[in-house]
């Protein structure tokens, strides 16, 4: 099965695509989490994505369908995957469509997460990541704190406020977010697989996907 998450910046989509890892053991792949492992090994696509990431624009498309168009053809995407955070433009949709017509491959799902602008700040402004990078575990400090401040639950390192996630790179990432990615609602909007998950609440989304999956006989 092969999902596509869209939705701006702190509507959920990694909540979401876990749930969905779980009940389809499918992979998720969030091209997010693969730039900040390049970033972290200080590897040449690392080093240049990362200002692009501090200020909260989008690394350039070339280098995020190389990215993608590797990570594809690993041999856990073969049962399928859930792609959050990816594709981002509408080249990025053109290039995945391209991408997956050349491996037989075809959409299942497409949800669009429709969540109001002031609770994406809020949750954007209270979020804090795990700093251990096989972990990645997220909170909040207002709805999923830690049990000690700080500490992440699962293993015990140090919580963050990731760089991207001060007050000014959120309004810089929701605007990019209206302007180059909000597009792709209409891109995708006529696709039998699209649905719009109008709802605040991650497991209200979740529902809603699994409904549109069952009427259309995918599960
Ligand atoms: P968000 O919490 O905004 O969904 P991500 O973890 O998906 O953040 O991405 C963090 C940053 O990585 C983005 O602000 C952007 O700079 C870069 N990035 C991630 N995915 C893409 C993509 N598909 N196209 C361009 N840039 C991306
Ligand atoms: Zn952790």
């Amino acid at each position: 099965m092969n999902v596509i998450l869209l939705g701006a910046p702190g509507s959920g989509k990694g909540t979401v695509s876990r749930l969905l890892e779980e009940r389809f053991g499918i992979v998720q792949i969030s091209t997010g989490d693969i730039l900040r492992a390049e970033v972290k090994a200080d590897s040449a696509t690392g080093r240049f994505s990362e200002p692009y990431m501090t200020k909260g624009d989008l690394v350039p498309d070339d280098v995020i369908m190389n990215i993608v168009e590797e990570r594809l053809a690993q041999k856990d995407c073969e049962k399928g995957f859930i792609l959050d955070g990816f594709p981002r433009t509408i080249s990025q949709a053109e290039g995945l469509g391209k991408l997956m017509s050349e491996r037989g491959l075809k959409l299942d799902l497409v949800v669009n997460l429709d969540v109001p602008e002031d609770i994406l700040i809020s949750r954007l402004t209270s979020r804090r990541t795990c700093s251990n990078p096989d972990c990645h575990a997220i909170y909040n400090t207002i709805s999923n704190p830690t049990k000690i401040e700080g500490v992440c639950d699962k293993c015990g390192s140090p919580t963050i406020q990731r760089d991207d996630e001060t007050e000014t790179a959120i309004k810089h990432r929701l605007e990019t977010y209206k302007e180059k990615t909000a597009p792709l609602i209409d891109f995708y909007r006529n696709e039998n697989c699209f649905v719009n998950a109008d709802s605040s609440e991650t497991k209200g989304v979740f529902e809603t996907a699994m409904a549109k999956l069952a009427m259309a006989g995918a599960i």
